[in-house]
Parts: structure tokens; C-alpha cells; sequence
């Protein structure tokens, strides 16, 4: 294919990890940006997280200059950074270098007593290999600009920290000193450098999908490369194990249809068969011991919990902590009996979400019988967590901890099986095919993700009639999960007579 287009080198950090992922994905990137996927509120929300905890980073090292992003053009940013270094100021945040064809912002650029450091701040809580070609590329760009760095780091979340008042910012964070691997790889950068320049001169590389699209980062091109795989293929399949999808798509084997039977794992043949027949597959064996295990009263319930957040919302959890906001719980007393509901939901200005909750879902278990989940590792975590936090319960949160009974068991272990699972047993995937009628469609919040940035939203907004309608619209969403294990409940009992 031959392109008429304008020659575009240039590099930025996050242009140059674009291309040392993949040297399609950079090309791309450079000449048919407009090929990318859309941003998706999720992938928005860990990037305002990953702004969110740089500026938080910054009181590390307070009162230094920013050089912005916005309002300045690059060399705008460059001149900046020039003149405040010149004028003898010791920290700066975002400061602008340009060396080789390579335009990095360093996020703190801090004078110390033995000189200049560096340091990278990221929101994970520890080290990660892609970390050091970040960090030894600024390395390359800010000693290349004329700037003697003796300290090269990253700065990271400490997970150990629990928040008590205020963000103890010396606290929430570590500092992690990687100069002399960042040195080491000096060399490799300027090579890599010259590459993927080199490469930007000539026509699109030839890559064909695999692993690296999705590591270290999810690609930004993955619609544009992927939209000759079909849908099912071989990338669909659950615990797909070895050999990998990509062996098979390599093979040309990439349609349900064209997959050899014998060359999959059981779980991936169910699939494909179940696929082909569009069928329903029932160990009635395996269900009714299943059920043999349930003892009345049962209760059925689900946490919404907040975002897994770098820094702690509330006193007394640590970074990443997810904290319960709302339960519902329906109970069934004996067999035949009706369906109660219960339900908590933090107020908009509830300080401590979770004391309410776990005071009022103790209130409200019945004292024996099986408290059903779906995917039980959840709801024991963050009930292993409320009774660490408050110690005076724990002994009654653990002895409702004993009772958990996972209702994903016969559908994880297929057990059941239905065609429009499509290899998942979440609760999102059996519902709507064993109970159609059943559906989260149409509802305003339809998965847990919306749900705890909508409480977030909640409260925030000066809104009432806004916060009136998402109190009601998370009501209504958690109620139909712990509703659909009900009814699921019920479908397995009718299935095993
Ligand atoms: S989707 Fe995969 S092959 Fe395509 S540009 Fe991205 S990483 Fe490269």
C-alpha cells in the first residue's frame, strides 16, 4: 500500500510506549489517528484517577511551578520550562524537555541537595517493568536537554497507608530509586529511539495481532486491527488455557466452526458445541447436591462498593480499599414462603458509609440459614474487611461470613450450561439467558461500575432532584441482582424436579 502523507516523526513519552508495544499502533497513531477507539468512561475515569493522584503527588515536594498542558503550545511549554530553571527555581511540575527528536513532562523535577531528581508518579501500588522504559526515556530526554539528573524514581501508592482525616500525602505515597537501572538502559533508549523514527519514515509495519495488543496497555487501535475477527471466534472462548487463542488464529482456525474439538479443554468444547446446537446442557446430579446444601432461612444478598480509588475515601481504609455503600437482600424464611426485601443505601452525605451498613445488615439477616451470593470471594472479602474495621463485630460478621453460599457453583462449574452464556458465569451472562424477561435493559444503572460512580455523583451533586433520581435508579439496580438469584434459585429447583 503505498501512503501520500506528510512525514511526521515526532515523539512524545506516550508516543514512543506506544511504539515500543507495538510499531503498527505508534505509525497508526502519527498518520491515521483518526482510527482509534473511542475513549470509554471507564478507560476516562483511570485517567482523571492517574491526573488526579500526579497533583496529589506534587505535595511531596510543595511549592513548585506547573508548566500546563493547556493554553501552551510545546515549545510554549519548552520556553517555560527553560526560563524557570534559569531563574533558579527548584521544583517544578509537568516541566517540558525536548532531546533527540523526543518531547517528554516530567512529573516532579525536584532539586535536592546532591542535585536534580526525577520522579515518575504512578497510581499502582508497586513496581511494574514498563515503569523503567518510562522513566529511562525522560532519563534519556532530560540529561540530553542539558539537565544532570542524579536521581531517577518512581513514586507510587503505598498500600500499607489507612487514611485517618486528611491525605497524609508523605504517607500514601513510596518512593522507589531506580537510577542505576535507568542508566543501564541508556543505550537501548537512543536505539530504540532511532527505530521507531526510522520506522515513522517509511510505509505501515507489518504486525499482526496478538498478545501485544492488550499488554501493557489495551491498544487504541484494537477496533481498527480486529474488525476482520469474527463473532464468535476462538477469542471468545472461557479458560481457553494451551494453547493460547492466538496459536489457533495463527493456523487460520479463528470460527467456532473451524476449531478441531479435540484440541480444546472440555469447557471450551461445551462452548463451541453448546454454540453450534444452541442448546441448554443440565447435570441435574450435580444441581440437586447442590441444593442439598441450601438450609432455610435462605437470604440473598449483594454489596455495591465504591470505585477501587488510589486514594482512600474514607478514614480507616487503605488505597484500593472498596468500600460498601449499599446492600440489597431478599429472604426467603422456609420453603414456599414469600420474598421479603431489605434494603440500605448510604445517604449523599453519609460520612461513613460503611458502619451504617454493616449496623443495618446485621439487623437484618435472619440468625441461621444460608446468606447466598454470586461469586461469593466478593462479599466474604468485604465483609472480612468491615469486621477488620470494626472490631466490636467482627465475631458476628464472621460467623455470617461461614454461612456465604456461592450460587455461581453449578454455573462456573457447568453444571448448567447454556449456549447464551457465552463461556461466562457471571450473573450479567446466566440471567438473561435462563430468565429473559428478567433483564437489567432499560434500567438507568445496569452494572456495578455505574453504580458507584453514580453514588459518587450522588454525592456531589447540589441537585436534589438529580440525587432524588439516582437514589432510586441504584435502588432499583442492586434489588434486581439479588431478585435474579432468586429467580435463578428457582429455575435450578425446577430444573432437578
Ligand atoms: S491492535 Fe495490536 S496489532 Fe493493531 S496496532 Fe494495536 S497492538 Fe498493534
Amino acid at each position: 500500500m503505498t501512503t501520500t502523507r506528510t512525514m511526521n516523526t515526532f515523539l512524545s513519552k506516550s508516543r514512543y510506549m506506544l511504539g515500543l508495544q507495538c510499531p503498527k499502533a505508534l505509525w497508526l497513531n502519527n498518520y491515521r489517528p483518526e482510527l482509534k477507539d473511542e475513549v470509554s468512561d471507564s478507560q476516562e475515569a483511570v485517567f482523571q484517577s492517574g491526573t488526579d493522584v500526579g497533583v496529589l503527588a506534587r505535595e511531596i515536594f510543595p511549592g513548585g511551578v506547573e508548566i500546563p498542558y493547556d493554553g501552551l503550545t510545546t515549545t510554549e511549554q519548552l520556553a517555560r520550562t527553560r526560563q524557570l530553571l534559569d531563574n533558579g527555581v527548584t521544583t517544578l511540575y509537568e516541566a517540558a524537555f525536548s532531546h533527540d527528536g523526543v518531547f517528554v513532562k516530567v512529573d516532579l523535577l525536584h532539586k535536592g541537595r546532591g542535585g536534580w531528581e526525577l520522579h515518575e508518579v504512578k497510581g499502582s501500588t508497586g513496581m511494574k517493568s514498563v515503569y523503567l522504559d518510562d522513566i529511562a526515556v525522560q532519563y534519556h530526554v532530560v540529561t540530553g536537554a542539558g539537565v544532570p539528573l542524579r536521581y531517577a524514581g518512581l513514586v507510587h501508592v503505598n498500600n500499607q497507608y489507612v487514611r485517618q482525616g486528611g491525605v497524609d500525602v508523605q504517607q500514601l505515597f513510596t518512593r522507589q530509586d531506580l537510577t542505576e537501572n535507568v542508566v543501564d538502559r541508556q543505550d537501548e533508549v537512543r536505539d530504540r529511539v532511532a527505530q521507531l523514527q526510522d520506522m515513522l519514515t517509511d510505509e505501515i509495519p507489518n504486525v499482526v495481532i496478538g498478545p501485544h495488543c492488550y499488554n501493557p496497555y489495551g491498544c487504541p487501535f484494537h477496533g481498527h486491527c480486529w474488525a476482520h475477527v469474527p463473532s464468535p471466534s476462538v477469542f471468545d472462548l472461557r479458560s481457553y488455557g494451551k494453547p493460547d487463542p492466538f496459536t489457533f488464529y495463527r493456523e487460520g482456525l479463528v470460527r467456532y466452526t473451524e476449531l478441531p474439538l479435540d484440541r480444546l479443554g472440555w469447557r471450551q468444547r461445551q462452548q463451541v458445541e453448546a454454540h453450534l446446537n444452541q442448546s441448554q446442557q443440565v447435570d441435574q446430579a450435580a444441581v440437586g447436591q447442590f441444593l442439598g446444601t441450601l438450609t432455610y432461612p435462605l437470604s440473598f444478598l449483594d454489596f455495591e462498593t465504591t470505585f477501587m480509588t488510589p486514594v482512600p475515601l474514607f478514614n480507616g481504609t487503605r488505597p484500593y480499599q472498596q468500600v460498601p455503600f449499599q446492600y440489597s437482600l431478599h429472604i426467603i424464611r422456609e420453603e414456599g414462603g414469600e420474598v421479603e426485601h431489605h434494603a440500605w443505601l448510604a445517604a449523599a452525605d453519609e460520612d461513613n458509609p460503611a458502619a451504617g451498613l454493616l449496623t443495618s445488615l446485621l439487623a437484618a439477616l435472619p440468625e441461621t440459614g444460608a446468606i447466598i451470593a454470586w461469586n461469593k470471594v466478593f462479599e466474604s472479602r468485604i465483609l472480612g474487611e468491615l469486621g477488620d474495621r470494626f472490631r466490636k463485630l467482627a465475631p458476628e460478621v464472621a460467623a455470617v461470613r461461614e454461612r456465604l453460599v456461592d450460587l455461581m457453583i453449578p454455573f462456573r462449574n457447568r453444571a448448567v450450561y447454556d449456549w447464551q452464556m457465552h463461556g461466562s458465569a457471571s450473573l450479567k451472562s446466566v440471567l438473561p439467558a435462563l430468565i429473559p424477561e428478567l433483564s437489567y435493559d432499560g434500567l438507568e444503572i445496569a452494572d456495578g461500575g455505574t453504580a458507584a460512580s453514580s453514588w459518587l455523583r450522588m454525592r456531589t451533586t447540589d441537585d436534589p432532584t438529580e440525587r432524588e433520581a439516582i437514589n432510586s435508579n441504584l435502588l432499583e439496580y442492586c434489588h434486581l441482582d439479588t431478585l435474579a438469584m432468586v429467580r435463578i434459585l428457582g429455575w435450578l429447583r425446577e430444573r432437578v424436579g
